[in-house]
């Protein structure tokens, strides 16, 4: 497991390895998308809503990802390379592209849900402008923090 940040007051980013999923990765986002604090403020002011993002967890399966390097010819630091990229999208709150079939030259995004295409095309890091323009606009919604109680106000 990786802290980026262990610091209660900044967004935590750990990483684990956990061979029993049944992706390559899995990213969680720990935010407030529902439930009874949903859409009240909390204690340090904002309103509890998807935007305020507490914590994320990436959890890896290296076995998997071994097998895409094997399978696509890739190193396994490409691969992972590769799989890192697409899931740091989803930590910056940007969505899976779902897999069309489309030749290489026609994968513009990193977030392209077919990781074995990804690596066969040397995509292995995130494609500007489609990528950076993504990330740009939805992270400028996302609102890192600590985690703040309930205060029972509603969002003004
Ligand atoms: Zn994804």
């Amino acid at each position: 497991m990786v802290t980026f940040a262990n610091n209660p007051q900044y967004l935590g980013i750990d990483i684990y390895d956990d061979n029993t999923i049944q992706d390559r990765a899995n990213t969680l986002l720990f935010n407030q998308s529902s439930g009874g604090c949903y859409l009240q403020q909390d204690t340090c002011g904002r309103c509890m809503d998807i935007t305020v993002m507490y914590k994320v967890d990436i959890k890896l399966n290296a076995n998997l990802i071994f097998s895409d390097a094997v399978a696509t010819g890739r190193t396994l630091a490409e691969a992972t390379q590769s799989v890192m990229s697409h899931e740091f999208g989803h930590v910056l709150s940007v969505d899976d592209v779902p897999p069309s079939g489309a030749i290489c030259d026609y994968i513009q995004t990193i977030m392209y849900q077919d990781s074995q295409t990804l690596m066969r095309c040397g995509k292995l890091t995130p494609i500007t402008p489609c990528d950076s323009n993504a990330a740009n606009d939805a992270y400028s919604n996302v609102h890192p923090g600590p985690y703040c109680g309930c205060s029972g106000v509603a969002c003004t």
